[in-house]
């Protein structure tokens, strides 16, 4: 750190699904843009969450008119601009007459297929439900709507390659440590896990961007930084093997008025969440309870006529919601809408609360808006019509189909889970392969040698974690053994490479 230290225009802090639309979003606008990352891009709430990109037909309950709107609009651009990750589903809503009366839903559905105008998405309909349903017998009669689901991690990975290629410096495992301001510049502390050294940034104006930590963060880096009130909402979800054979999801009505959806996962698996409780403590540290598992595998049990046991469980994870805090007793009644505050004396800071993995886009929009008063050469809005990196295809047929015709020694589920994981980076990914052994050392289930150095590469991938969990899910199918040989090539790069 010198008098020569660059002073950049926006420090972003935090790596998840805002952070990283943010970054985006302003790198486009040509902001000199930094973005800090503590642990791995959507180590966190990013990547657990329930995949949908979605209106949420249960807000319409709470009457959250605006932000359902909105979600319902982002539906077709996100399915436009990041066609790989994202893909369109329908739902099965199964009656329950004690819950909620057949005029409600339909008053419901009627709203949601109207509030946004739908290009590619079917509009929602009554269902009978047959003995060659899935669902138990008591189960008669239901409603069909559609949304679509979405690849969350590999959404914010996209979004961070996108802000890089607008010219943002994406920096992972570094953590803000201290933050302070001074005749109108930040100067913030980023400790290096990997060195335990510290970089330090300059910068006109920071985004916390860091989810349930949003208020942490303040207290922790930047007491001078006040913060509202924040009330953190965990979420649990267990994969079990595949409940229904349909593509089409489900969405169970609890006698506790809350929701939980059962949706095709990975070919083999069915994911089945979200519960809500309020949490307190280290947002990393979030897990599934006992109640939990017995509440999702019950609700399960109720609907269906495959039976599940807490043995069948084959993982789970747990993601927290950082919610504004409201006199709302109920946690699953707490608005899911987002709020954008500038402030700071000395130097402007820009909070994020709360949002939606959906509504990130318009989020960043917002804070561009916010973000004039202090750029006021800002660029227009840009973000609708941009495609994610990955996404540069005709249709993900003729996708494959190009994919197959330059390599046609690659097994078609291979050729699949990268197209719907690189989309056209696929290219990038195989450049120069030539025949099967040009993807290198085999480390198991198709992961290989040059799939691994591209997302180390190009994808800010560092440990086998990153790599099984968030750029591929690959972590389910994984032993102990194809883990080892991952562990071990992982080291052995990081030794050749000197760090
Ligand atoms: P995060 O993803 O948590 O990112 C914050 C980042 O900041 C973290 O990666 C963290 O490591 C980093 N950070 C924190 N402190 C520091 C520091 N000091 N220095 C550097 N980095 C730091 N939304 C939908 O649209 N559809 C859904 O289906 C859906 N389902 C959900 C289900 C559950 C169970 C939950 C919990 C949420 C769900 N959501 C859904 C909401 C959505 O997942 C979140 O709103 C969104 O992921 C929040 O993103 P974020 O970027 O604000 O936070």
């Amino acid at each position: 750190m010198n008098q020569l230290s660059p002073i950049h225009d926006l420090l972003v802090i935090g790596g998840g699904i805002n952070g990283t639309g943010i970054a985006a979003d302003a790198a486009g606008r040509q902001l000199d843009v930094v973005l800090c990352e503590m642990n791995d891009l959507a180590s966190a709430t990013s990547s657990a969450s329930t995949k949908l990109i979605h209106g949420g037909l249960r807000y319409l309950e709470q009457y959250e008119f605006k932000l359902v709107r909105e979600a319902l609009g982002e539906r077709e651009v996100l399915l436009r601009n990041a066609p790989h990750l994202i893909t369109p589903m329908r739902f099965r809503l199964p009656h329950m007459p004690h819950l909620r009366p057949k005029w409600m839903i339909r008053a419901g559905l009627f709203l949601y297929d109207s509030l946004s105008r739908r290009v590619s998405l079917p509009a929602s309909g009554a269902i009978k439900f047959t003995d060659a349903d899935p669902l138990a017998p008591h189960l008669k009669d239901g409603f069909e709507y559609s949304d679509a689901w979405v690849d969350d991690a590999r959404l914010v990975v996209a979004l961070a390659k996108l802000a890089q290629e607008k010219g943002a410096d994406i920096r992972v495992r570094r953590k803000c440590v201290a933050a302070t301001a001074q005749n109108g510049i930040w100067r913030v502390d980023l400790l290096d896990k990997d060195t335990g050294k510290i970089e330090t940034v300059l910068a006109r104006a920071i985004v916390n961007a860091a989810g349930p930590w949003v208020q942490r963060l303040f207290a922790e880096v930047a007491p001078s930084q006040t913060s509202r009130a924040v009330r953190l909402v965990k979420g649990c979800h267990i994969v079990v093997p595949r409940i229904h054979p349909g593509e089409e999801s489900y969405m169970l009505q609890n006698d506790d008025g809350r929701v939980v959806f059962v949706i095709p996962y990975l070919h083999d698996y069915s994911l089945v969440g979200t519960t809500e409780e309020d949490f307190v403590g280290d947002p990393t540290e979030a897990a599934i309870s006992d109640w939990e598992r017995d509440y999702l595998v019950a609700l399960v049990n109720q609907n269906f006529r495959q039976q599940i046991a807490i043995e069948d469980i084959c993982h789970t994870f747990a993601g927290v919601r950082p919610l504004l805090a409201d006199d709302e007793d109920s946690a699953s009644k707490v608005s899911r809408d987002y709020l954008l505050e500038l402030s700071g004396e000395e130097a402007p800071v820009l909070t994020v609360y709360g949002g939606k993995i959906t509504t990130y886009r318009r989020l960043a929009q917002s804070a561009m808006a916010k973000l004039r008063k202090i750029f006021p050469d800002l660029g227009d809005d840009w973000t609708e019509s941009a495609s994610l990196p990955g996404a540069q295809f005709e249709s993900y047929d003729a996708l494959l189909e190009a994919l197959g015709a330059q390599y046609p020694w690659f097994d078609s589920e291979l050729l699949k889970r990268w197209a719907s994981a690189y989309g056209s980076k696929t290219f990038v990914m195989l450049e120069g392969v030539r025949d099967r052994r040009g993807l290198g050392e085999d480390i198991g289930h198709g992961l290989s040698a040059r799939e691994v150095e591209y997302l180390c590469e190009h994808e800010w991938a560092v440990d086998a974690e990153d790599i099984l969990w968030r750029r591929s899910k690959l972590g389910m199918k994984f032993g102990p053994v194809e883990r080892a040989k991952l562990d071990g090539y992982l080291a052995g790069r990081r030794a050749n490479r000197g760090s």
